[in-house]
């Protein structure tokens, strides 16, 4: 079974708690500026150099493949076409994870589906005109449709087990194309892989 795990391991470079120096050097100019360690993840600057958490993988911290991509169950009920193969990749994180973008791209579509998706906004890269859809997102925490994005920015966060889910996970789906703002996606569908690796990121 293909397993395109990005990284074997996880990386914690902001976890060391990094003792205050305090400089009790009253009256002296120039005072020291200390800088957090973890500051460097909530920049809210936006810019096109913007990276991936270290840590990630998928886009997501500390995640973990919980489906992969075109799996068969007799049980699934997915699909166009009476398909029961998996449409898509399941990375699974606690609630309220957040869901860094892959590259940059528009918000073309949201919205809540309480039969499947529950809360999905779908994605388009123009620089490789292909879409894709994240599904089982925390109410309210998406990006809004017309948002754009540069790659590391916020798409959303994690969803609930409330919405039924066995446990909490983003599904990636993939697709060719703009879809445009109200679909979904089309029945056709590609492995997510095929996205992260049009945009350039390390497999
Ligand atoms: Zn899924």
């Amino acid at each position: 079974m293909t397993n395109r795990r990005r990284r074997a391991g996880t990386f914690r470079t902001g976890a060391v708690a990094v003792a205050a120096v305090a400089l009790l050097t009253t009256g002296v100019t120039g005072a020291v500026a200390t800088t957090p360690a973890d500051s460097v993840r909530q920049s809210t600057t936006v810019s096109a150099q913007a990276e991936l958490p270290d840590d990630s993988w998928w886009g997501v911290r500390d995640g973990k493949t919980t489906t992969p991509y075109n799996e068969y169950n007799p049980g699934y009920k997915f699909g166009c076409n009476g398909d029961q193969r998996h449409k898509g990749l399941d990375i699974g994180a606690p609630t309220g994870t957040t869901i860094h973008a892959w590259g940059s791209g528009k918000v073309v579509g949201t919205g809540y589906d309480d039969g499947g998706y529950h809360r999905w906004i779908q994605v388009y890269f123009p620089s490789i005109d292909m879409s894709m859809t994240l599904g089982h997102l925390l109410d309210g925490s998406q990006l809004k449709v017309g948002s754009t994005f540069e790659k590391g920015d916020v798409w959303a966060k994690v969803g609930t087990e409330a919405d039924g889910l066995n446990h909490p996970h983003v599904h990636y789906r993939a697709s060719k194309g703009n879809h445009g703002e109200a679909a979904i996606g089309p029945c056709e569908d590609m492995d997510p892989f095929v996205i992260w690796d049009a945009l350039g990121l390390p497999a």
